[in-house]
């Protein structure tokens, strides 16, 4: 495919511009280039179909099955879209006066209290830019809550070994020693583990439920409990709060702390490093050191406070990404208290039918129930036959379904995690399960043959590692 670069023709142009009839002002010298301006030069038609030629070769949750584990890659409502687009929320400047944005205000305020219902948590903040960004503002709030009771040698964190990447990354940011802990047999965290290692020095425990094995940690009680009675606050991962939202709260599980990711779970598409929003919220004694400003409803009338004299400071200009949290709030108004629970109940069924499906063949990780997401397996396959994980994910491209999440959690060997989300039919799980059944099978019979795949695409099998090391993102014009 060519580069608009390479399809500029001198002289073309999309517009005629009328004959200019104001005086021309020629800048000087110092505001003006001293290299040429090269842009492409094209027609409409050009521009408009390369970028639908772009569009075909990616792929979308509109164009098939996406099950890309950890990402929540669900269909999201349309009305979301028609209700961020109104101009009367698009077109706000967040330094209009309180008293011309009364209806945005609302849609923070009204988000906070719904979202802050849905995970047990006494106020929200919507600034946070991403997942991990979330958490990070969740982890500054310990450290800043720690230094105001005098704590300051509270500065280590627990993280298990099934905890989501961002997890250890984030306390590091933080100035915050990582002290690791292993999971059981179980793929859950070990208790005596973490009794032995809370202390006077914990700051806290950052805990990915779900776990990236998808497995919903059953001591969920006996752990924030300990590390309470050690002094330390607990944080909850919910970027995936899918299978959970709705049925239990982090907040009655006696969390402090908890960081949600919209454009997963609240129906904002993402993919490709769109805006994002880590919505985070927090227990009341938190709420003092929320950055600012916060939202705040006296008689009806919204307005935005400033004040905050233990705030952690701003995380991100303004509000965040505000058409996030008003998607969000879309999403959960339109689908209400029973569609909410249903949503989460059905991410649940659909991957256990999916699992239960593949386990026909494929070695599943997961022992019993999962969650919204599970791990296979291909150790075994790759060992014996030299069939691997990236081998089943190349396949399925010819298929028209987006491969899982693959080498990923790092604590499983030649990893597959499918996450089926619950906006699938049961229709779109079968005919997923029968190709990736026969798939295996033509793969383990015939090992050279799923070596070549994918063979539709215009690079089959990009070597990885220079890619992700050494990109070329620039064209270079000779
Ligand atoms: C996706 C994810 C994150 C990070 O979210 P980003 O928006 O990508 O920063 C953190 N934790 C878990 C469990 C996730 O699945």
């Amino acid at each position: 495919m060519k580069l608009l670069f390479e399809k500029s023709v001198p002289g073309r142009r999309c517009t005629m511009l009328p004959e200019c009839d104001v005086p021309v002002v020629t800048p000087s010298e110092h505001h003006t280039r001293n290299i040429e301006l090269r842009l492409p030069e094209l027609a409409e038609t050009d521009i408009a179909r390369h970028y639908s030629a772009l569009e075909r070769r990616a792929h979308g949750v509109n164009n098939g099955f996406y099950p890309l584990g950890s990402c929540t890659m669900k269909y999201n409502p349309r009305i979301n879209e028609a209700v961020a687009s109104l101009p009367g929320f698009s077109q706000i400047h967040p330094l209009q006066p309180d008293n011309t944005a009364q209806g945005s205000l609302e849609v923070m305020y009204l988000a906070n209290q719904y979202l802050g219902e849905l995970t047990g948590m006494d106020e929200m903040s919507f600034q946070p830019a991403a997942g991990a960004h979330g958490e990070l503002t969740c982890i500054m709030l310990f450290k800043r809550y720690h230094e105001a009771m005098g704590h300051t040698e509270r500065k280590k964190i627990i993280i298990p070994d099934s905890a989501h990447g961002t997890n250890p990354a984030t306390a590091v940011m933080c100035g915050m020693k990582v002290i690791n802990i292993p999971s059981g047999e179980d793929g859950c965290v070990d208790l005596d583990k973490l009794r032995s290692v809370v202390g006077e020095d914990t700051a806290g425990l950052m805990l990915t439920n779900p776990n990236t094995l998808g497995i919903f940690e059953k001591d969920i009680l006996e752990i924030t409990k300990i590390v309470h009675d050690a002094g330390g606050l607990v944080f909850y991962d919910g970027a995936n709060l899918n299978p959970i939202m709705g049925v239990i709260r982090p907040g009655d599980m006696g969390f402090d702390c908890v960081h949600l990711n919209l454009h997963k779970t609240f129906s904002t598409p993402h993919g490709g490093g769109g805006p994002g929003s880590g919505a985070i919220g927090c227990k009341k004694f938190l709420t003092p050191y929320l950055p600012k400003p916060r939202i705040k409803e006296k008689d009806g009338i919204y307005s935005r406070d400033f004040h905050g004299p233990q705030s952690i400071g701003k995380v991100k200009s303004f509000y965040g990404n505000f058409l996030i949290t008003l998607r969000a709030l879309t999403y959960v108004v339109t689908l209400g208290r029973e569609g909410i629970t249903q949503s989460a109940k059905n991410a649940v069924l659909n991957a256990n039918y999916m699992m239960k499906r593949l386990g026909e063949c494929y070695e599943i990780i997961n022992k019993g129930i999962c969650m919204h997401e599970f791990v296979i397996t291909m150790e075994k396959e790759a060992k014996e036959y030299g069939v691997t994980a990236m081998d089943i994910a190349k396949a399925l491209i010819d298929r028209g379904i987006h491969p899982p999440t693959m080498y990923f959690p790092l604590i499983v060997q030649e990893a597959l995690m499918v996450e089926p989300t619950e906006t699938e039919g049961k229709e779109t799980l079968d005919e997923a399960a029968d190709i990736l059944i026969e798939i295996y099978k033509k793969g383990i019979a015939h090992p050279e043959e799923i070596h070549g795949l994918p063979k539709t695409t215009p690079i089959g099998r990009p070597d990885e590692l220079k890619a992700a090391r050494h990109p070329i993102l620039r064209y270079v014009r000779e």
